[in-house]
């Protein structure tokens, strides 16, 4: 609305000097020229002019040959005296045509008027303009405090159908949504509705999806909000967002209230330093103070989720608050075919696409990468003009979502090209002759994101829980890279720097978090601890001596030497498939999972 009065303001400006021109303009064409008494006089005796129309004291002349001439007399007299007062006779006079016209100053009006109405119409609107923005930074102050939640609209409703697997925590869900529909059945029982529910699980794992689903299932209205729109510049802004938010909420109720990423309020209070903390523990404590102000006629339930449930202060968790955990997991196998197929519905797709397939190929993926994967196989058949998407295609966008794209202009010489051929071998012959390493399912040696190439091992099924000797061969695997350029190339190169750095993790980790060192003991070493300070550091804090320190890098080291001599005396006694591997690598440049068996068969 405001906009339209915008609008037209500006539009009757232009237009406002536009007619302010062009009315300047074209009085100066009609402006006829003025005479003098004298000259209209000399005139008359020449008998020069044919009439004369008198507008007060205005004369407007009109001579013999047609044009037209403007002079003036004194008022007070009339023309006639006038002429005769200059000597012109009767006779001549008589011969004029004199017309008495009205007072010229009314037919003056608007014309004569524009040029001062444009400049004031002008000011007036830089004023109006003004007073509008002042006014708009009024509007924009009023509505800082008030929360910015925003209700989700009802058409794209989702349900608990929308989200595949996930099946125990729709369960306690389902919960949820019963009570929000029928609260009398739980209070007549004397039990307490629940007041907050924490999800929690690893992002893209539908978190938020699953919480939207809920306010469908319950048809209640659904105020999403993120954690991080409370807090802003300005102390006390997200409390004061806060209590706008739950006194809509309690308007709208029964309704949920959904506050994603809820650990950028809910950190641990009283660590870290900074202003922003100030800002974080008062709008938790905001939060807190509003949901056990609900009483049992408030049927509005808080919903938040985070990833991060290590770091979210104690308090938030208490009975009354978010007492109720829904813990969401990576989806396993058979969750991950029922997430593609949800995502694959509206995408024509190739009879022989066979998604339990790409299920198996994708461990580790949560159901936003699944989402993704899909969405980037459209995304590649329609560039390559397709009207169908395959399966090539769709396995293609695994590794894609997984590795980075394809870089087909990263060209690697031919020495290069060889030497990262000896690199993935090795990774998947020492993978492959290893009892606990995970199957080879693909070499390759076509650069992706950044690395110049890859070997995707993939576990038989999905793991929940790793073995020491899982550790052991990983490690191996890892070094397998390094350890064949060394044999076969005689030089090593920085392609190895990423194998490295996860070996020593896992060294490191093995060691300080799972206590699987014998020497070290069942122990874990060292604390991480989050400081908020000039924005996010993990820092971990030692507890443990100096002595030890010592002994852990020694003992990482250890795996680390033991992994590449197991490497390396694998890849020693398999030379022969070594080399088949990568004459077809250098051929091909890839090596499906069927073909490596072959080869190492
Ligand atoms: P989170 O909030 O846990 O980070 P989201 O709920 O935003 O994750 O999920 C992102 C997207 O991933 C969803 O919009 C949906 O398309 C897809 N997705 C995730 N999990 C599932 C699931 N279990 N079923 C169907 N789609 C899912
Ligand atoms: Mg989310
Ligand atoms: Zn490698």
């Amino acid at each position: 609305m405001k906009n339209i009065f915008k609008n037209f303001a500006v539009f009757f400006l232009v237009f406002a000097i536009i007619a302010a021109i062009f009315s300047l303009y074209s009085n100066k064409i009609e402006k006829p020229e003025e005479m003098n008494l004298g000259q209209l006089v000399q005139e008359i005796q020449n008998e020069q002019i044919k009439s004369i129309q008198v507008k007060g004291n205005q004369l407007d002349i009109t001579l013999n040959d047609g044009s037209n001439r403007i002079s003036k007399k004194e008022s007070g007299e009339s023309l006639t005296t006038l002429l005769s007062n200059y000597g012109v006779s009767p006779e001549k006079i008589s011969r004029l045509e004199l017309t008495v016209g009205e007072e010229a100053n009314s037919t003056f009006s608007f014309s004569s008027l524009l040029p001062f109405l444009i400049p004031a119409l002008f000011i007036l609107g830089m004023i109006w303009f003004m007073m509008r923005q002042v006014q708009g930074v009024n509007n924009r102050a009023m509505t800082f405090g008030q929360s910015g939640a925003k209700l989700a609209d009802q058409k794209t409703k989702v349900t608990f159908k929308d989200v595949a697997g996930a099946k125990e925590a729709k369960e306690d869900l389902q919960e949820i949504v019963e009570f929000l529909k029928s609260p009398q059945k739980f209070l007549d029982l004397g039990a307490k509705i629940p007041k907050g529910v924490l999800l929690l699980g690893s992002p893209g794992t539908g978190k938020t999806l699953l919480s939207r689903a809920v306010a469908g299932e319950a048809k209640v209205p659904f105020f999403h909000i993120s954690g991080s729109e409370f807090v802003e510049m300005f102390v006390g802004v997200g409390a004061s967002r806060v209590r706008d938010l739950f006194k809509k909420a309690k308007k709208a109720s029964p309704c949920i209230i959904f506050i994603d990423e809820i650990d950028a309020v809910g950190r641990q209070r009283g660590s870290g330093l900074g202003g922003s903390h100030d800002e974080r523990e008062q709008t938790l404590n905001q939060i807190l103070t509003e949901m056990d102000g609900f009483d049992n006629q408030t049927n509005v339930i808080v919903l938040a989720a985070t990833n991060r449930h290590d770091v979210l202060d104690p308090a938030l968790l208490r009975p009354g608050r978010f007492d109720r955990q829904v813990v969401i997991d990576m989806p396993d196998i058979k969750d991950r075919e029922e997430i593609l197929n949800i995502h694959a519905k509206g995408k024509p797709m190739q009879k022989n696409v066979d998604l339990k397939r790409v299920a198996q190929r994708t461990p580790g993926f949560s159901g936003a990468d699944l989402a993704n994967v899909l969405n980037e196989a459209a995304i590649m058949t329609a560039r390559k003009n397709e009207k169908i998407i395959s399966q090539e295609t769709v396995l293609d966008s695994i590794e894609k979502v997984m590795l980075g794209p394809e870089r087909k202009s990263h060209i690697l010489s031919d020495k290069e090209k060889k030497t990262t051929a000896y690199h993935e071998a090795g990774h998947a012959v020492v993978a492959h002759y290893l009892e606990h390493a995970d199957p080879v399912h693909k070499i390759s040696i076509i650069s992706r994101g950044r690395a110049a190439g890859y070997t995707i091992n993939l576990p038989e099924e999905d793991k929940k829980m790793h073995s020491y000797e899982d550790f052991i061969d990983d490690m191996a695997v890892l070094l397998g890279g390094r350890m064949a350029e060394k044999i076969f190339c005689h030089e090593v190169t920085t392609g190895a720097s990423n194998d490295l750095e996860r070996a020593t993790a896992i060294a490191r980790s093995l060691i300080t978090q799972f206590g699987m060192n014998e020497k070290l003991g069942f122990r874990t070493f060292g604390k991480k601890e989050e400081m908020v300070f000039l924005g996010k550091e993990i820092h971990e804090r030692r507890d443990y001596s100096e002595k030890t320190a010592e002994s852990i890098d020694h003992e990482i080291s250890n795996y680390v030497q033991q992994a590449a001599q197991s490497a390396e005396k694998i890849i020693r006694e398999h030379k022969e498939q070594m080399e088949k591997i990568v004459s077809v690598l250098m051929e091909k440049e890839t090596i499906e999972k069927e073909e490596f068996d072959n080869l190492v068969a």
